[in-house]
């Protein structure tokens, strides 16, 4: 049995999940972020180890070919995402919880393969917001900015598919919200109650 548990974070493009992470990242230190593979371009600002591993298509695929990975995506652009599966795996033995921002298909993917994983789904707290967001970040076109926000109409509408969801209306609040969320679930009997009752020699 694993020593650590895996949740997953997803929420529409503009929900502030990145801000979130980081924050949680901060006062969680027994929580570690998996680190996801893309051939998407790197971005000005991103770190090749950190932020992704950037591969090509070929070695990408090789993963998919040799198992390495846990789920993996073709998102909007085409391009593949998806979850290295050593790293995740390792961190869980250690006793780390583990972390994965991905999107909703990756997220579906990993329920169904492992479905002790549990899913916390951020939403923006309006369609205002989500789109001052989405503009206010002056990376994509106006044009790409309209699909992600109808993109985020189906994704909202799919929350459901998530043991819970947190309203991303202010930043401490929202990484309390988690934090509490992530506690309980490593003080549920069916996780802790082994160890309990092997107290009892
Ligand atoms: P971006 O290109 O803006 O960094 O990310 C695009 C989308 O890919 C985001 O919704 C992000 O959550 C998702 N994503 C990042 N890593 C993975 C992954 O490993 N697997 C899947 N399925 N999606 C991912």
């Amino acid at each position: 049995m694993n020593k650590g548990r895996l949740f997953i974070l997803s929420g529409p493009s503009g929900c502030g999940k990145g801000t979130v992470c980081k924050v949680l990242l901060e006062k969680n230190k027994n929580l570690k972020l998996s680190i996801s593979a893309t051939t998407r371009e790197k971005r000005v600002g991103e770190i090749d180890g950190e932020t992704y591993f950037y591969l090509s298509k070929d070695q990408f695929e090789d993963m998919i070919k040799n198992d390495e990975l846990l789920e993996f995506n073709q998102g909007y652009s085409g391009n593949y995402y998806g979850t290295p599966k050593k790293y995740v795996f390792d961190q869980l033995e250690k006793g780390f919880d583990v972390l994965l921002e991905i999107e909703m298909n990756g997220a579906k993917n990993i329920k169904e393969k492992y479905p002790e994983s549990i899913g916390i789904f951020l939403s923006p707290p309006s369609f205002d917001e989500l789109l001052n967001r989405l503009r206010g970040r002056g990376r994509e076109s106006e044009e790409l900015i309209q699909e992600r926000f109808l993109l985020a109409k189906e994704e909202i509408l799919r929350v459901d598919e998530y043991k819970y969801a947190v309203i991303n209306e202010d930043l401490n609040e929202t990484v309390d919200t988690i934090v509490n969320i992530i506690n309980a679930e490593k003080h549920l009997t069916s996780f802790i109650g082994n160890k309990i009752k092997s107290l009892v020699k």
